[in-house]
């Protein structure tokens, strides 16, 4: 039974083996997932140990205290919060041993291939194509929105792959080497003038079938791991009070007395409340995931992030008055991941606009708590049993 004792015995004995002093950075995290301590409630041998989720903390614990290097979780959070649940709960063993590791370590970066010009909300219309041809498959299309695509070696990837069954059952999931030939990626630029995603093109790329996710024409079902899981690494991260948009907000009133009103007052006492509130909770979805995969409560926490990082960034801008319009950089830069602090208001409240599209919008999460958590009647779908070859687009 590797319980919080065990746990810290063995951290010891790595910290030992590897002095985070002397020992490089990368063979630091390699020799961690080695000793099952990168993420406790996996299996033995895939960077885990089989032990209860909460004991991360434990080991998290130990190891800052003494000044180890970690792998730098917002770099890669959708290799670490997306690909990685999926690979784990779909993967053969092959593709569990060969992509897991380094995607931890962060020395691969991935991306997802998800969305398309014409299928966002409604991703099952999707109409990338992969064709079957010999042990491979061909894949074209074109993505959209792809975050970090620029930097990314592997991508989760979802494609029809047979147009004459309605559009849920025809997608298969595959994991796409970003390197191969006829993957093309071009920037786009967004509101806050940076470029962290893309277009991403698919000419003749191939993928050998030892890459497909799950079974074929079950994507679908394969994706449901992914997409849910990504609501709860976008809306229910770990953050100290005050960790998240409300930081700088409450600085400012703390520091700058001079900016303070009555009416300003009681908005930021409403909404220091409301951002409490949000991170217990994240806290408490957290804690149930514990006990299995997470269902679509995710997405009732994923809609208060984006309404509060909305409503947090906009009172800022309000309370600095003039100078919260300024923006400090409007040149297009790459950025290596998305990180409000030492940035101005402005910037936070441009980017916090994405929050309500990304991962899912909040209009249509307010679907899906209406009806999977709420068991409300479901919108009506016409498309259901239609192939989705003759599907008006
Ligand atoms: C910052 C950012 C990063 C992103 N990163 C990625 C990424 O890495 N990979 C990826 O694949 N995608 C990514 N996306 C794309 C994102 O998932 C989509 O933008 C999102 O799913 C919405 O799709 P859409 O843009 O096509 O809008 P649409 O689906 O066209 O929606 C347009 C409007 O219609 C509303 N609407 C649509 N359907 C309904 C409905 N049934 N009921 C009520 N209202 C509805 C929507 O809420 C929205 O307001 C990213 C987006 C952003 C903003």
């Amino acid at each position: 039974m590797t319980d919080a004792a065990e746990l810290r015995r063995r951290t010891q004995e790595l910290l030992a083996a590897h002095p985070p002093a002397t020992t490089g950075r990368l063979d630091f995290l390699r020799a961690r997932f080695d000793a099952g301590l990168a993420w406790v409630h996996y299996p033995e041998g895939l960077g885990g140990l089989n032990a209860p989720r909460s004991l991360q903390a434990v080991v998290d614990a130990e190891l800052e205290a003494a000044g180890a290097p970690d792998n730098e979780p917002r770099r890669i959070g959708i290799g670490l919060g997306m690909a990685a649940p999926t690979i784990l709960k779909y993967g053969t063993d092959e593709q569990k041993q060969r992509f897991l590791r380094p995607l931890w370590t962060g020395e691969e970066v991935w991306c997802q291939l998800f969305s398309e010009p014409g299928a966002g909300s409604d991703l099952a219309a999707l109409g990338t194509r992969a064709v079957r041809e010999g042990e491979d498959w061909v894949v074209n299309g074109q993505k959209v929105w792809t975050s970090s695509a620029h930097l990314a070696r592997w991508a989760i990837l979802i494609a029809r792959t047979d147009p004459d069954v309605p559009k849920h059952a025809g997608i298969t999931y595959f994991l796409c080497d970003m390197t191969d030939p006829g993957v093309e990626v071009r920037p786009l630029r967004q509101i806050t003038g940076e470029a962290e995603f893309n277009e991403v093109f698919l000419t003749d790329v191939r993928i050998p079938d030892a890459r497909r996710l799950g079974a074929v024409g079950d994507g679908w079902r394969v994706a449901q791991t992914t997409l849910n899981n990504e609501r709860v690494a976008i809306g229910g991260m770990r953050l100290p009070r005050e960790g998240g948009m409300i930081g700088p907000v409450a600085k400012t009133w703390r520091e700058r007395p001079e900016l303070r009103t009555h009416d300003l007052h009681q908005r930021l006492l409403r909404l220091w409340v409301d951002a409490e509130v949000s991170r217990l909770t994240a806290e408490r979805l957290r804690q149930q995931l514990v006990a299995g995969q997470p269902g679509p409560e995710g997405a009732g926490m994923k809609l208060a992030f984006a309404r509060l990082n909305q409503e947090i960034s906009g009172l800022e801008v309000e309370l600095r008055g003039e100078e919260g319009l300024l923006y400090d950089d409007w040149t297009m830069r790459r950025p290596e991941l998305v990180d409000f602090t030492g940035r101005d208001a402005g910037y936070r409240y441009l980017r916090s606009k994405g929050n309500s599209i990304e991962g899912g919008t909040s209009e249509v999460l307010l679907n899906i708590v209406a009806e999977r958590v709420l068991g409300l009647p479901a919108e009506p779908r016409t498309d259901k049993d239609v192939p989705w070859k003759d599907l008006a687009r």
